[in-house]
């Protein structure tokens, strides 16, 4: 093992203890050598720089700075305070002091130049810094310069344990020291001289005690290429050796089925759905198991694509399955499928966890059986109770919400591993199909069919409410149907159900039957009661539908022109955006209003602003993921940190993940078993990785 030193307890670094340990693990979550070393400071304190007061702003860090005392004052009141006008010739600043008063106040000179230290802020408009470290500069210069200082994180009970920066800083020092010597790099030299790396001992010491603000620079680079490019170098092996070990069904043949559903079809194929089709057919010809995500957005025609890859499986005697994440997209998936295919001799069923039992057993016996040639449906699909006969083709729609878990119990499902086609209308970010996603390989749908006109998207504050009304009465009045969204992001706050149920007043007060019929949806009223309701919409017998997110993957009506999202502010980009995809299906111009209050938070101009300018979903994920930060990106339930990325942020180092990923690429394909001596580290390290893992990565997708 490479660094087993960095492996030790915790308690036994020196310094540190069973009770102190508990406390770093509890509070910090470090819980070996390795941990200390690899704490990230959140910031540092630079006072080798001494900035001007012009330069300032309100949120920096906390700064140093140079000049003189013009006037002092004392201000009476309940909270009386010492004020000191501090200048540096660039500008004026207030040093405050609420504590120590008539002690600062006897030692505070004029005329006298001073270095003082502190986090600016603001006070009725006038920068200030309260409680500043403060030393005449004559002494100062006399001492080293002081270095930069790490800060880490802490809390309210390390704070009461003396185990604070102090703390911090000290046992940080101590371990390094005692460590540095013992630490062996893990790159390859040639590495490290080639890409003009830091070496590990040094970024690991630099990352604690900088020599320079420059300097960090180095360190960061050498940290964040080490830990994208093992996981770049795990992905780029595991393929190679999924595609050279891992063998796959061939469906050679396009035969009757396919042909007879192709000549069929009413339209003609977009670019992007006939290139995603030559890539999959690829991937069926070639006797390796194919494991491709296939993004595009609401909308783009992946449905299409898919059901003309289980035609080809069908062909060639296989069976697939498609899995949707909810019950209502599997239903509609299976009207739909069933629909396209009626004329041809395809057997298409739909398993889901409210298929009555006794309609339950025919079809699982058929499906052993071998008659059934599509099987659609939800997790239901995954139960061991479910036996194919041969299954050659696994569909997962919206895979976000499948866990990796559920995921790989579908490999058990034939004697040899299906090929897998995952389905994904919320645009991923490139920076997260390369890692987290990043042995799975892409089709994009990036057109959408003829035809379809660009959505009007527009924002409107609440006080405009009568101007969006009179849109709806225009949209129905010429025979359209509109959808109303409230955010019920909670169904159980009692807050959001009262905003619905006032919206629904208000929709009805202005919308009155018989002229309009409202149907409404949520998630408090039963099964069959929502499901009669979403039918009426469905059925053009309502013409406006007042839900709450459930529709976001759910209905498709192509009549309905127009979606109002109520509350915008308070949803998601990417849930923006799906709930978007709902209209906009048909030939006519459809709207999306995007409804909210007056005053709106930074994040949430951006959100609505993006909605407004574009709606190419790529674009929308970027910005999503500049917001949010990869941990929070709407159903990717891996984030960043889960797959061991400390100091890299998916959304800002897109260019050090490209990079990474090429240099590993390279070795890859040089060596890809890494069996040259130059590679022994990286082999040693992969194994290492491997092992470490719960799941077995290769089988999952
Ligand atoms: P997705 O699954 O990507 O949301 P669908 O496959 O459901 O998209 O397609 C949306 C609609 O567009 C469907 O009604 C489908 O029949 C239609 N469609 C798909 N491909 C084309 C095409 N090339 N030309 C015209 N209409 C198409
Ligand atoms: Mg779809």
């Amino acid at each position: 093992m490479i660094n087993s030193i960095l492996y030790t307890d915790i308690q036994f670094v020196t310094g540190v203890g069973p009770l102190k340990a508990k406390l770093l693990q509890d509070e910090l979550g470090i819980y070996t050598l390795g941990d200390l070393l690899y704490t990230i400071p959140i910031r540092y304190v630079d006072k080798t720089k001494v900035y001007t007061i012009s330069e300032l702003m309100e949120t920096q860090i906390a700064v140093q700075l140079k000049g003189k005392l013009q006037r002092i004052e004392l201000i009476p009141g309940k909270q009386k305070r010492l004020v000191a006008h501090f200048s540096d010739g660039t500008g004026v600043l207030e040093l405050v002091w609420f504590k120590g008063i008539s002690w600062m106040q006897k030692s505070l000179k004029y005329n006298t130049e001073y270095i003082i230290f502190g986090k600016p802020g603001s006070y009725n408009g006038k920068l200030n810094i309260i409680h500043p470290e403060i030393a005449e500069a004559s002494r100062i210069a006399q001492s080293e310069k002081a270095p930069i200082q790490a800060i880490y994180s802490s809390s309210e009970k390390l704070k009461n344990k003396m185990m604070g920066q102090k703390f911090m800083n000290a046992l940080m020092h101590q371990a390094l020291s005692s460590v540095m010597p013992k630490i062996e790099e893990t790159l390859p030299q040639y590495l490290i001289d080639s890409l003009r790396l830091l070496p590990l001992r040094d970024a690991l010491f630099q990352l604690h005690f900088p020599s320079s603000m420059d300097s960090l620079r180095k360190v960061h680079q050498r940290i964040k290429f080490e830990e994208i490019f093992f996981i770049q170098l795990r992905i780029q092996q595991e393929k190679l050796i999924r595609t050279e070990q891992t063998k796959g069904f061939i469906f050679n043949q396009v035969g009757n089925l396919f042909h007879g559903f192709y000549d069929a079809l009413p339209y003609t194929l977009t670019q992007a759905q006939k290139r995603v089709m030559k890539e999959l057919r690829g991937d069926f010809g070639k006797g390796r198991q194919m494991n491709r995500l296939l993004q595009g957005d609401v909308g783009s025609g992946k449905t299409v694509v898919a059901l003309m890859c289980m035609l080809i499986a069908a062909d060639n005697q296989f069976q697939s399955c498609m899995m949707a994440p909810t019950e209502i997209l599997a239903q509609q998936h299976y009207k739909s499928i069933s629909k396209l295919v009626e004329h041809l001799p395809v057997r298409v069923a739909i398993l889901t966890g409210s298929t009555k039992a006794s309609e339950r057993k025919e079809i699982l016996a058929d499906l052993d059986a071998g008659l059934i040639h599509i099987l659609i449906g939800t997790h239901a699909l995954i139960e061991d109770r479910v036996q194919f006969h041969n299954v050659g083709l696994v569909i997962i729609d919206e895979q976000h919400r499948f866990g990796v878990e559920q995921r790989s119990r579908l490999w058990t499902k034939n004697e040899q591993v299906p090929h897998v086609l995952v389905m994904s209308a919320t645009p991923i970010p490139r920076t997260l199909t390369m890692t987290v996603y990043g042995d799975l390989d892409v089709s994009v749908i990036d057109e959408l069919p003829p035809g379809r006109k660009p959505i009007n998207t527009l924002h409107y504050t609440d006080a405009s409410r009568f101007t969006v009304f009179k849109l709806i009465k225009e949209q129905i009045s010429i025979g359209h149907q509109v959808y109303i969204v409230f955010p019920l992001i909670n169904e159980s706050e009692a807050l959001d159900y009262k905003n619905l149920q006032d919206g629904i007043e208000l929709i009805e007060q202005h919308f009155p039957p018989p002229q309009y019929i409202t149907c409404v949806v949520h998630g408090k009223l039963k099964a069959e009661e929502k499901e009669a309701n979403m039918q009426r919409f469905v059925k053009g017998q309502a013409q406006i539908m007042v839900a709450t997110t459930v529709i976001e993957v759910g209905v498709d009506v192509p009549n309905a022109s127009t979606m109002i999202i109520e509350s915008a502010e308070r949803f998601g980009l990417a849930q923006l955006h799906q709930l978007r995809g709902r209209v906009g299906r048909g030939a006519a111009q459809s709207y999306c209003v995007l409804m909210s209050g007056y005053k709106l938070s930074q994040d949430a101009k951006i959100r609505l602003e993006t909605m407004c300018r574009t709606s190419n979903g790529f674009e929308i994920a970027e910005v999503d993921l500049k917001l949010r930060g990869p941990g929070d990106i709407d159903g990717t339930q891996q984030s960043g940190t889960d797959i061991g990325l400390k100091l890299t942020n998916l959304a800002r180092d897109g260019q050090m993940i490209d990079f990474a990923r090429k240099i590993a690429e390279k070795i890859i394909i040089e060596d890809g078993y890494l069996l040259l001596d130059k590679h022994v580290l990286l082999r040693i390290r992969l194994k290492e990785i491997g092992k470490n893992r719960p799941i077995e990565y290769r089988k999952i997708s």
